[in-house]
């Protein structure tokens, strides 16, 4: 069987530089592999996602000289799935009903300079709502107050016991070989929103599953999100794909770039004149596969 690489984007602005670094790496990688190229719509953001970008990502990477498998698995489509998925955690009593805002999580930290952080910075949950009596949880529900589904990480995590994973790349640290997965750094992390039965964690480790995805190649951003997908890869009995990840563009000041920055998206490069050489050039992506083979 050939293995199976993917790129996952959203559609929610233009693709830029770090998009094409992201892609042509990750196609470069697969190609070498013999493998697979599939591509994957993550549009579970319903308020952010829109078709015009969705139509952005097909004519940007056909520009770079992509090519990938159809049908296009679009995160939308798989709602249902999904659902199932929560609904196997809660039979198993690894999921709450989480209730607080964001406000109030806010409120909650403020009075706390030494409250603990996850891997990007966000205050982890206060898990409250964990105590609430089941009573008391029926009657808010039934009150109509929104709740997301939020993990017990850390009993989950015990019942999983030991976790890691394969990195073929570097984590931010330097870290490959196999990484240890430490999930409750995310602590009580949510895997259905408020307004959709996922979040990006679960719809990434399911969709990877039902695509047969065996090599994920993406930015080192998410390196610490892979602890939480390996975790509730366990938890769901779903194969373990090995993880490649790659260094990021950044602008002059050594930021991430952000899809907001008009300089750097590929439809304003491509209008300007710029041509796919000049983006592989821009973005050095054949010395950083030279430097690879
Ligand atoms: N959809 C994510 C993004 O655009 C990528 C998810 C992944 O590769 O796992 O950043």
């Amino acid at each position: 069987m050939p293995p199976v690489f993917r790129f996952a984007p959203s559609p929610n602005g233009e693709l830029h530089l770090g998009h094409a670094f992201s892609a042509l790496y990750d196609h470069a990688l697969c190609r070498q592999a013999g493998g697979r190229f599939l591509l994957r719509i993550e549009d579970i953001d319903r308020t952010r996602s829109r078709p015009e970008f969705e139509e952005g990502i097909y004519r940007d990477l056909e520009w770079l000289g992509i090519a990938w498998e159809t049908p296009v698995r679009r995160q939308s489509d798989a709602m249902p799935t999904y659902g199932e998925a929560i609904d196997r955690l809660r039979a198993a009593g690894l999921v709450y009903p989480a209730f607080m805002t964001r406000g109030e999580i806010a409120a909650t930290v403020a009075a706390d300079p030494t409250w603990p952080r996850d891997p990007d910075g966000a205050p982890l949950y206060p898990a409250t709502d964990r105590d609430l009596t089941r009573a008391a949880t029926e009657e808010r529900i039934a009150a109509g107050t929104p709740y997301a589904w939020r993990l017990r990480t850390d009993i989950a995590a015990t019942q999983a016991g030991p976790l890691s994973w394969q990195e073929d790349g570097a984590g931010p640290d330097g870290e490959s070989g196999v990484v240890v997965a430490r999930p409750e750094r995310w602590g009580d992390f949510v895997v259905g929103r408020k307004d959709v039965p996922t979040s990006y964690h679960l719809a990434v480790v399911l969709d990877d599953a039902a695509q047969g995805v065996t090599h994920i190649v993406r930015g080192r951003d998410l390196f610490h999100a892979t602890a939480a997908h390996v975790l509730l890869r366990r938890l769901l009995g779903l194969p373990s794909p090995v993880y490649h990840h790659h260094r990021l563009i950044t602008d002059n000041t050594g930021r991430k770039l952000s899809k907001s920055d008009r300089a750097t998206s590929l439809r304003s490069l491509r209008e300007a004149g710029a041509t796919p050489d000049d983006i592989r050039a821009m973005i050095g992506i054949d010395a950083a596969l030279a430097d690879r083979a």
